[in-house]
């Protein structure tokens, strides 16, 4: 298996009836790049900005952070590369902001929230991809934790705004949907945006209000539950009703039978650690997209989440 997983890796993750997902890789910097591609990754899904921030333990500024973007797309060499502006709050605290304590910091100021009070971190940062996009690559920016069309606007809004100052080409804006409200709104948000990429991680943590880090909590904690699978059904069909395309680079992307799924929902790119790649693409190009589709509406009326587990082998292409 593991033999047959090396030899495909490089080959597009097309189901037997022809119908391909685009495979991409959640890295952080340039230097990963090489051995992303090396795994099978088509390019980058999920930029994680908050590594730039956490790792230097001071915030960059719009010159570091133009070289950083700027590496990535070159690295990248013309394939896609989304970024996620930063992403703060939550579980991921960054000690040097001095941000003020939270009782319940997951339901508090984080990802779009904190940038839209923080113009001092997100103009910068919106600059630094800008400039970037200026120098070529297939550039697109998401935003974090997005709950409702105000915040979108008020982010593209500044975008167009930078964009305008410095003379910059057109970038794809795009949303995490991690928040139930934006799933459960994705046809109303799809109009203000170019795509979706769904955070399982976060989605799973709302829909069945578990927390994400709980050590007891753990093995509830499914991505594959059917009220998560149902949010992300009504998010492609949001989606695709204006035209728009759906990502998943939540964790569950990099299960083979989670991605097995996610394709027959409709789920069109995926993006994952890279070790991950091999895998899911071995899964997918083994499947056909008939019998995923099947898979999926099965999943999609089962009690629970190891009823859909239980799937596993029992339809889908199994490998
Ligand atoms: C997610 O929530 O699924 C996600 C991809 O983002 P993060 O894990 O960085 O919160
Ligand atoms: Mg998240």
């Amino acid at each position: 298996r593991q033999e047959r997983e090396a030899g495909e890796r490089g080959l597009p993750a097309r189901t037997t009836d022809g119908h391909t997902v685009e495979i991409a890789a959640n890295i952080n910097s340039a230097d990963q790049v090489a051995m992303a591609v090396a795994q099978g990754a088509e390019g980058v899904g999920l930029m994680r900005t908050e590594f730039l921030f956490l790792e230097r333990g001071a915030t960059p500024d719009e010159e570091e952070q133009y070289a950083a973007y700027r590496a990535m797309a070159q690295a990248l060499d013309g394939r896609p590369l989304i970024v996620r502006a930063l992403d703060i709050g939550g579980d991921k605290q960054v000690a040097h902001l001095n941000l003020p304590k939270e009782d319940n910091p997951f339901l508090g100021v984080r990802g779009a929230r904190l940038l839209l009070r923080r113009l001092d971190l997100l103009e910068p940062q919106m600059r630094a991809l800008y400039r970037a996009a200026r120098d070529g690559g297939a550039l697109s920016v998401m935003f974090p934790m997005i709950t409702s069309v105000e915040e979108i606007q008020a982010l593209t809004a500044l975008c167009e705004r930078i964009r305008g100052e410095l003379n910059a080409p057109k970038v794809p804006l795009g949303i995490m949907v991690e928040v139930p409200a934006a799933a459960v709104q994705a046809d109303v948000l799809a109009r203000h945006v170019d795509f979706f990429s769904i955070g399982t991680n976060d989605l799973t943590q709302y829909t069945l209000a578990i927390d994400r880090q709980h050590p007891d909590l753990a093995a509830e904690a499914d991505s594959l539950h059917p009220a998560v699978l149902r949010l992300i059904r009504q998010t492609v069909e949001g989606a695709s009703r204006h035209g728009r395309w759906v990502g998943v680079c939540g964790g569950i992307a990099g299960d083979p039978f989670g991605a097995a799924l996610l394709t027959g929902l409709g789920v069109q790119e995926l993006s994952m650690t890279p070790r991950d790649i091999p895998a899911v693409k071995a899964r997918l190009r083994h499947s056909a997209q008939a019998d995923l589709t099947a898979l999926a509406l099965r999943a999609l009326s089962c009690e629970t989440a190891a009823d859909v587990r239980a799937l596993d082998g029992a339809a889908g292409g199994q490998s």
